[in-house]
């Protein structure tokens, strides 16, 4: 294979587009050849950074100019000469086009690299997580476990097999799903190192501060890790930032308020009944939200509780 084909070949490659049966010959190529090797990594490195933008298609307008613009061009070539067959040629393959992206990518040419340029500025210029950022320690795994021992018959060879923990940190936006779905695996956590308090409180500031526990990708398990949180949860501090987080949905969720009335009824911190008190204010027109009140304003243990469950509940009657 010489360089010229070779290089047709890494721009097929790259789009996954190049036939197996030319696969090995280029390898082969690839192998003795520096400047080809070098141009396959330039192409991936491409490929890498135009994969942290949105795919997006060319619009039907942009196709048709394309199409117009190299019409156009072709018309003024003299007749008979190779480019005359060139357009007979490329006219068969639009007809392929739809089938074979990498060969639309490359007849689009220009007008693609303008689309490209005018989507990327759009979405530079938008508001954007920055993709999560991974850190990963393989000098420090730790073994897991051992998953297979083979000994070699005659012989003091052993084979053991392990599977080895391997420590990695993730950077990123409290809004990015990746790092939301590992917050919720660390509301489950040990409370030894502040792990579960930390991943609470950061998961109830991501539904009081936007829409993430609403619309979110992981909007449905955060509010149920919240109300586990609420319910189960042995911190006094962790249940109190798992009603705040859960504060928007008192009013349309029923299960949120059962939730946050459970805790106003059976909490054993003074200072979570108070402020489930204080939540469920906007929504005492809710005859159970009522009720609840009226049994903690004449029976908790509390003074405190009783007369903010009294004051909430005449607080309401004043306004109505
Ligand atoms: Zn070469």
């Amino acid at each position: 294979m010489k360089c010229e084909k070779a290089q047709q070949s890494i721009v097929l490659v790259t789009y996954g587009e190049l036939p197996d049966e030319h696969l090995s010959s280029l390898e082969e190529h690839l192998a003795g050849c520096e400047a080809c090797t070098r141009e396959l990594k330039a192409q991936l490195a491409m490929h890498e950074a135009l994969a942290c933008y949105p795919m997006t298609d060319p619009s039907p307008n942009l196709l048709a100019s394309a199409r117009m613009r190299l019409d156009e061009a072709l018309d003024t070539i003299p007749p008979h000469g190779f480019l005359t067959r060139l357009r007979s040629n490329l006219y068969s393959w639009l007809g392929h086009m739809q089938g074979a992206p990498a060969l639309m990518t490359l007849l689009l040419g220009v007008g693609w690299l303008a689309g490209n340029f005018t989507d990327r500025y759009e979405v530079a210029h938008q508001p954007k997580l920055p993709s999560p950022v991974v850190l990963s320690n393989t000098t420090n795994g730790t073994i897991a476990d051992i998953s297979g021992i083979v000994q070699t018959p005659n012989s003091a060879v052993v084979q053991v097999t392990y599977n080895r923990v391997v420590p990695e940190t993730v950077q990123g936006s409290l809004d990015d799903p990746q790092i939301q779905k590992l917050l919720l695996i660390g509301t489950k956590a040990a409370a030894t190192n502040g792990v579960r308090t930390d991943s609470v409180a950061l998961l109830a500031n991501a539904c009081r501060a936007g829409h993430q526990c609403a619309d979110g990708p992981n909007g449905g398990d955060i509010r149920s890790a919240l109300l586990v949180s609420l319910r189960y949860d042995k911190s006094p501090a962790v249940r109190l930032d798992a009603l705040d987080g859960l504060q928007p949905y008192i009013v349309q969720d029923q299960s949120v308020r059962d939730a946050v009335l459970e805790a106003l009824m059976h909490d054993s911190s003074p200072e979570v009944r108070t402020r489930a008190i204080s939540l469920l204010q906007p929504v005492e027109s809710d005859s159970s939200v009522r009720q609840a009140m009226r049994t903690v304003s004449t029976t908790d243990e509390s003074p405190y509780i009783r007369t903010a469950s009294t004051q909430a509940l005449e607080g309401t009657a004043g306004i109505q």
